[in-house]
């Protein structure tokens, strides 16, 4: 069997404002694989994440980022997104003045386009999305309010999901989706990511917490320090994480 590579990062060197913060990462996914990348704060994470998205912000100094095989390393935000990169953010921003509804419908109509698929109109779209939102157990209100702003921290998570369940990416990346949930909201995040992820995808969670990982299980954890992968194991090293903390790994 011919097994997929969705992402592959040989020996990635990020630089921003003249400080080295990712020293050499590799890290490979194939599709079907759950990986989560835990460490402690200010480890790269973040940084991580948002480079592989394409954050102009940072600078790549050494090494590339393959998506299918195909290195993206000096493409914009824009381009990566429409070849199959979805971020869902640590801290969502809000974009006061812009409708949800006309923002979600502009993001899925632009990938939409840039793969010769159709763009809905405003009606169609609206069921489209109500089914989705539903899914998700959030109120439709949401829809027509600006993008994020007042939402909880836990409401602008699920905002993150319901855009992850509208664009069908190859790539997930979710930074830390479960923080600031409570219980509910945890499961009714996890149940949608386990419904998105399927044997054509690849799928990255950077969490702090055991217990995302308890709901969407696994297959590598690779704990990340100071700009590098220094350990990968398999999902079991999450409970080791939680009882006896990082330096129990390292
Ligand atoms: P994590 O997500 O693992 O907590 P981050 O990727 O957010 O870590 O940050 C990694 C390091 O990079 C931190 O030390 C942080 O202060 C630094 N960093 C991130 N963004 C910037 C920036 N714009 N300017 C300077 N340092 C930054
Ligand atoms: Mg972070």
């Amino acid at each position: 069997m011919n097994i997929q590579n969705i992402l592959n990062i040989n020996n990635l060197h990020v630089n921003i404002d003249n400080s080295d913060i990712i020293k050499g990462l590799n890290l490979k996914i194939n599709a079907g694989e759950i990986h989560a990348i835990m460490g402690k704060n200010g480890s790269g994470k973040s940084t991580l994440a948002k480079v592989i998205a394409g954050h102009p912000n940072y600078q790549i100094t050494q090494g590339e980022i393959n998506l299918k095989g195909e290195n993206i390393t000096k493409d914009e935000a824009d381009i990566r997104a429409h070849k199959g990169i979805f971020l869902g953010f640590q801290y969502p921003i809000e974009i006061p003045g812009v409708n949800n509804i006309d923002f979600l419908r502009l993001s899925y109509n632009s990938i939409q386009k840039a793969n010769s698929q159709n763009e809905l109109d405003p009606l169609s779209f609206f069921d489209l999305i109500n089914k989705k939102i539903k899914n998700i157990n959030m109120d439709a209100n949401f829809l027509s309010r600006n993008v994020n702003e007042g939402f909880s921290g836990g409401e602008k998570k699920k905002n993150e999901i319901l855009q992850m369940s509208l664009l069908s990416s190859t790539l997930y990346i979710l930074d830390e989706i479960d923080s600031g949930l409570d219980v509910d909201a945890l499961r009714d995040i996890a149940h949608n990511i386990n419904e998105l992820q399927n044997n054509s995808k690849g799928l990255l969670l950077i969490t702090h917490y055991q217990r995302l990982l308890d709901y969407v299980k696994p297959d590598y954890i690779h704990i990340m320090d100071k700009g590098r992968i220094i350990y990968t194991g398999n999902a079991n090293i999450a409970s080791q994480i939680e009882k006896y903390g990082y330096n129990s790994i390292l």
